[in-house]
């Protein structure tokens, strides 16, 4: 019997295209057993080149995530070119600086936190016409060294994202280090019911299974699909 706790797939070898198929195995198992349908796979390819993207793109992967505005800038218009459908997800801390950047290049934005990244996108939103959808990151374990608005705060940013036109979608969160994720991702899912926002991005490589079984709509995965990262 599987638990809860028990850790998800790890990229034990083989091609990233029998790694995308086990890990889409998972995923629709997990969301079959609630009834609900099979999350977005977001293939996290921070710090992965080109080289290690086309397998995935050739497997029929077409949602990518990525952490870094310029990194991203650097990678994704080539492979944009060469396949058609791609979508791109910022994940992670996204600097007030890099917002208008980050609206040309991305298709979703999974980490509005705080009042001035508010301003920067609705600002972006203005000058290019573009309308990335957009996910508030909550810090669902109070921890104060990560991103993330505060719980007790998320009701008047979201009040603060609507009325400057943003329309968020959903909320997303990364669970403390260590600890047993459900309660969190339990946490998220009931406060996205609470607000009406009917997207959840929860899971990463270690916990994407359990997320998928609590209502996950997005799951951000890295390491089980490219591998370890060097930095
Ligand atoms: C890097 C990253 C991921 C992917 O992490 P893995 O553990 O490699 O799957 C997911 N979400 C965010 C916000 C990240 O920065």
């Amino acid at each position: 019997m599987k638990t809860a706790t028990a850790p998800a797939p790890r990229p034990a070898g083989g091609t990233p295209a029998e790694r995308l198929a086990a890990i889409r195995a998972t995923l629709a198992r997990e969301a079959g057993a609630t009834g609900r349908p099979q999350p977005t796979l977001v293939a996290v390819s921070k710090t992965f080149g080109p080289e290690a993207i086309r397998p995935l793109i050739a497997a029929g992967q077409r949602h990518f995530g990525e952490n870094r505005v310029q990194e991203a800038e650097a990678k994704w218009p080539a492979l944009r070119a060469e396949a058609p459908g791609l979508v791109l997800h910022h994940v992670g801390r996204l600097q007030s600086n890099k917002a208008e950047a980050a609206v040309r290049l991305f298709d979703a934005i999974h980490g509005l936190d705080r009042p001035s990244l508010v301003s920067a996108l609705a600002r972006a939103i203005d000058r290019t016409g573009r309308r990335p959808l957009i996910f508030v990151q909550v810090n669902i374990g109070g921890e104060p060294q990560k991103g993330g608005v505060a719980i007790e705060a998320l009701p008047a940013l979201l009040a603060e994202a609507r009325g400057a036109g943003l329309d968020p979608q959903g909320l997303m969160c990364v669970p403390p280090f260590g600890r047993e994720p459900a309660p969190y991702f339990a946490l998220l899912a009931k406060l996205a019911r609470r607000h009406g926002l009917p997207l959840l991005s929860m899971g990463m490589s270690a916990d994407f299974d359990i997320a998928a079984r609590l209502g996950a709509t997005h799951v951000r995965v890295g390491s089980a699909l490219f591998g370890a990262r060097d930095g």
